[in-house]
């Protein structure tokens, strides 16, 4: 029988795949959820609720970013600007099955191809495995300038890295604990 409730879907969770949100350090977690009654000793959020308000944040982070004081260049990376209705991989028109490539798919674009794209672009869903990129996609570079980062697509940036650090910690974390139950 799961444990403990998620405040933010209701369902049941065991403990161990949910995080407790009471302490001070995720005051901002409980502010967004708008969670204000104190009575209550330990609120806990489970991990998809979780990762759903730290993804809400970054695109919050930055809408409020747009103004740019300086710009820093990456002369390695290119950046793909916005592709008219296409997809930013292959090039074909977007059909109903695109969806906006999620953050860690633009991290393995990133990490792995030298490209940088915003956050609202959209892809095919055949290039993503879950939300990662698919291994096997070439990309038709042609219409790419060299990269140069603003302020706010930078501060955006580092906290979808941060995000992908942590989502990839956790797995491995969980795969550590598979082993214990062995
Ligand atoms: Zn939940
Ligand atoms: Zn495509």
């Amino acid at each position: 029988m799961p444990d403990v409730q998620c405040c933010k879907c209701g369902k049941w969770k065991n403990k161990q795949c949910t995080r407790d949100i009471s302490s001070d350090s995720y005051e901002w977690i409980r502010e967004k959820l708008n969670i204000t009654n104190t009575s209550v000793l330990n609120y806990y959020i489970c991990s998809t609720c979780e990762r759903d308000t730290r993804r809400k944040s970054t695109i919050v982070v930055d809408a409020s970013n747009s103004t740019s004081d300086f710009e820093i260049q990456l002369e390695e990376y290119l950046f793909m600007k916005d592709c008219h209705h296409r997809c930013c991989i292959c090039g074909v028109i977007l059909t109903s099955s695109s969806v906006v490539i999620p953050s860690s798919a633009r991290i393995d674009l990133l990490v792995d191809h030298h490209l940088y794209v915003n956050y609202d672009t959209r892809v095919c869903d055949k290039h993503l495995c879950k939300n990662r990129l698919s291994t096997n996609i070439s990309i038709n570079k042609k219409t790419c300038d060299p990269l140069s980062l603003d302020g706010g697509n930078l501060k955006s940036l580092i906290l979808d890295l941060i995000s992908n650090i942590r989502e990839v910690r956790t797995k491995v974390e969980a795969r550590k604990e598979d082993f214990v139950c062995f």
